[in-house]
């Protein structure tokens, strides 16, 4: 009797494992199922001590990852665990190459590789300079057949073969006005150059199914280009660096408090979410929070990984 009960278990443990071990987790699928959704994989900075993944943002229509915005470390497995595919996206958009923006990059490709119905895959992302590489540099740099690091995926990077899975790099020419970059499929883009110290870095302004949302990147927040792309948006992203009366280096990088406040107010946005939260802001919300608050009265929130934000 007591082999019979043993057999039994035995026989519902492995229906368990067979039926259970290949579902998603919680989180997958679970952002964006119905209309527009912002998720964002990575809310930290480059500081693995933050224990968040570095930059990087899906946007969702209707169950489908269709637009990725930077790609910085940790994010290839937050990428995984949303559920979403790379065969689905149209479409990626970098802010700039610092590796906490575009790191992961070569790991989200590489798994592509292994999924069916490929397609083009445009990449767009800003000029170089003398101290960064360009966007189409930087693709070739990865996945070029003669010295790219990874020349052994350079494949993925050939030209032609109409309807096969192939990187398309473009470079942007960041203009002071916000200027349209990306129309296809009901996905429209708007980008415009940013100040990040001395790295060529853009921001951008996504609109899909009658949502807008904008990704400040990694900004101080000056020039007058980023609040006339968040315009009216209905959600803008900014990233949270570093703390109100930073000086030096860190402010010439990064705005602080008062500047995002400055900005999500005089562009009238509709909600404000914070990321690329970091060692030096973080514990420091209601701080934050405030200094915003004295010049933006809508909905602020503080991002963390995998969190979706439904825009309908
Ligand atoms: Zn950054």
């Amino acid at each position: 009797m007591q082999r019979l009960f043993a057999v039994i278990r035995n026989v519902l443990l492995f229906s368990f494992v067979l039926c259970c071990a290949f579902l998603p987790s919680a989180a997958a699928q679970s952002c964006g199922a119905k209309g527009i959704a912002l998720q964002v994989l990575g809310s930290g900075g480059p500081e693995l001590q933050d224990k968040r993944a570095s930059s990087s943002y899906l946007v969702w229509e209707d169950g489908q990852a269709r637009v990725l915005i930077d790609a910085g470390g940790g994010s290839a497995l937050r990428f995984g665990e949303s559920g979403a595919q790379m065969s689905q996206l149209d479409v990626i958009f970098f802010s700039h190459f610092h590796e906490d923006h575009s790191g992961d990059f070569p790991a989200l490709i590489k798994s592509s590789w292994f999924e069916e119905g490929k397609r083009p895959l445009p990449v767009y992302g800003p000029e170089g300079n003398d101290f960064m590489p360009s966007t189409v540099e930087i693709v070739y740099d990865f996945f070029g057949d003669k010295h790219g690091a990874y020349r052994y995926l350079s494949e993925l990077l050939v030209p032609g073969e109409e309807g096969d899975y192939k990187l398309q790099p473009h470079n942007v020419a960041g203009t002071a006005k916000p200027a349209e970059v990306f129309r296809r499929g009901g996905i429209a883009a708007q980008a415009v150059r940013v100040v990040h110290g001395g790295v060529p870095a853009l921001a951008w302004r996504v609109e899909m199914g009658g949502k807008v949302i904008v990704f400040s990147g990694d900004t101080n927040g000056e020039g007058a280009g980023l609040p006339q792309l968040a315009s009216n948006a209905d959600l803008f992203v900014a990233h949270n660096a570093v703390p109100e009366g930073v000086t030096g280096v860190e402010r010439n990088l990064h705005m602080p408090p008062s500047v995002i406040g400055q900005i999500a107010g005089e562009a009238h946005v509709k909600q404000l979410v914070l990321s690329h939260r970091m060692l030096r802001t973080l514990g420091k919300e209601s701080q934050t929070q405030s200094e915003i608050e004295k010049k933006f009265s809508g909905p602020i929130k503080f991002a963390n990984d995998l969190d979706c934000f439904p825009l309908n």
